[in-house]
């Protein structure tokens, strides 16, 4: 079933936007609680996490009794100069939550720029949010029919709303009724002026990893999406927040609570692995850059072919390329070359200027490719236009067999849970087969790694991993986040 046009739309609200290049992630987030530069490492971990969202990057402080925040969008090297962070800095900050923002809902608008900060009746409250909710149309519905004004487009902000509402605040623990309510991805760290709270929806979507820096005697909480965040401010991997568990950082250290028990099967994103995380983060237990290099050489079982060389599409294809030239025996050599200082502002508003643009951006070494059988390897394929240009510059390179290998299945499949892949229709493999997408690309051959490979490699158990975006399998009834599962009801009972 093509479930791209069911859900229902609100003005301002949209389905996660089509991209023309590769497939982008909701968002990276950050907590640090009492260090004295917890403005610095946040900024750090910022750096660490960049490739989890381009489009903006902020950063809020408590300083105890007050929240700050120096947000904008860009880059975190845009947003932030010495005069930012000194000025957070001179808060005297005793916490700091950080985020990098892609959208997928909500739309590239600086209103939607996070940490989402807000005033209600119990204080301030800022707000990081990574994955997407799938119930946030109905909530913003309720709430505005009941006269609440919203600042955003975004769905982070429903979740504001919904611990403000007398509804939790009324209960003995109203950000765990708050977390109850929401139906689909959420990574978040919230901060308070006495605390963090970092929790992880009970389906474990999206990673979470609680960590410790130690400085000067004393061990400091530490909370990011990725463990290659935790790594570069310097800190200990400590441990996943679990799926369902609210982890609290504060001067009285860390305590954690359950909100709901996890899911009977949890959905783990297993593209995280795929593309989206840094190969030198740990993610759901298991190192990212060797899970690429496995899939790769699952895909040379799966997928064999005699070539001269096995070559990267860089760089997202580079540590399956690895795998596959090891299981293969096949040496493995760059010729596509990227230029690095072709940026994000080059301007390419037409279809002929964007494969300029794609040539421009990777360059081919035409010594290497000049009469050889090629092996060339990538991880996913979303669209498909800028693979095909790809694939014609090796050709007009005098490539003499390209064998084009994928280390991920067909993405036939939108995903709603904080993945911007576009709707189906604009998935290549949403309604053509392999056949007519090896033509379309102009490739010999064209393999895709198997569901079964693919989660071969995984650590985990099968079932406890989203594939939706392959299979259609969706964890959640993406069609009916009704009122009536959604509002106010207890959610344990569905999981
Ligand atoms: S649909 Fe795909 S990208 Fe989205 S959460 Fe599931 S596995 Fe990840």
């Amino acid at each position: 079933m093509d479930r791209s046009v069911s859900l229902p739309q609100l003005p301002g609200l949209s389905r996660p936007a089509a991209r023309p290049d590769g497939p982008k992630e909701k968002c990276g987030v950050i907590g640090v609680w009492g260090h004295p530069s917890s403005v610095h490492l946040s900024y750090l971990g910022l750096y660490a996490q960049q490739h989890r969202g381009q489009e903006s990057a902020g950063i809020a402080v408590s300083d105890g009794k007050e929240l700050h925040a120096h947000l904008g969008m860009g880059l975190v090297s845009d947003v932030f100069d010495r005069r930012s962070l000194l000025g957070l800095q001179e808060h005297g900050p005793v916490g700091a939550i950080g985020h990098n923002r892609y959208s997928t809902a909500g739309g590239s608008l600086d209103c939607n720029t996070q940490p989402l900060v807000e005033t209600t009746l119990d204080g301030q409250v800022g707000l990081a949010h990574n994955g997407n909710l799938i119930n946030a149309q109905a909530l913003r519905h309720l709430f505005a029919e009941r006269g609440h004004l919203f600042h955003t487009t975004s769905d982070t902000e429903v979740i504001i709303h919904l611990l403000a509402s007398p509804e939790q605040r009324d209960t003995s623990d109203p950000l765990a009724a708050t977390l109850r309510r929401l139906m689909g991805a959420y990574s978040l760290v919230l901060l308070f002026p006495d605390r963090i709270e970092a929790c992880r929806d009970p389906w474990g979507w999206r990673p979470l990893v609680l960590g410790e820096l130690e400085h000067e005697g004393r061990a400091y909480p530490v909370v990011a999406s990725e463990t290659v965040a935790l790594d570069v401010m310097g800190a200990r991997i400590v441990r996943e927040v679990e799926p369902g568990e609210i982890v609290t950082l504060s001067d009285k250290g860390v305590e954690s609570r359950t909100f709901a028990p996890p899911a009977d099967r949890l959905a783990q994103c297993v593209f995280e692995h795929v593309y989206f995380a840094s190969p030198a983060s740990n993610v759901f237990g298991q190192n990212v850059q060797t899970a690429r290099e496995t899939m790769g050489e699952v895909l040379a079982k799966e997928a064999p072919v005699e070539a001269d060389w096995v070559m990267p599409m860089p760089d997202s294809g580079r540590s399956a390329a690895n795998g596959y030239a090891r299981a293969s025996g096949i040496p493995y050599r760059e010729a596509i070359v990227p230029n690095r200082y072709v940026g994000r502002t080059f301007i390419k508003p037409t279809q002929d200027q964007r494969e300029a643009a794609v040539r421009l951006k990777l360059n081919v070494v035409h010594e290497i490719v000049e009469g050889k059988r090629l092996v060339v390897v990538d991880d996913s394929i979303v669209r498909g236009t800028t693979t095909r240009v790809k694939m014609q510059q090796l050709r007009a390179a005098g490539a003499k067999e390209i064998h084009l290998r994928i280390s991920s299945p067909p993405i036939q499949h939108p995903c709603y849970f904080g993945v911007d892949f576009a709707t189906k229709t604009q998935l290549i493999a949403g309604d053509k087969s392999v056949e007519q997408i090896r033509e379309f690309l102009g490739v010999d051959s064209l393999h895709f790694l198997s569901l079964g490979g693919l989660l071969s490699v995984m650590d985990r158990p099968d079932r406890d991993f989203c594939t939706a975006c392959f299979s259609g399998d969706y964890r959640l009834d993406i069609d009916h986040p009704t009122t009536e599962q959604v509002l106010f009801k207890e959610q344990t009972s569905m999981f």
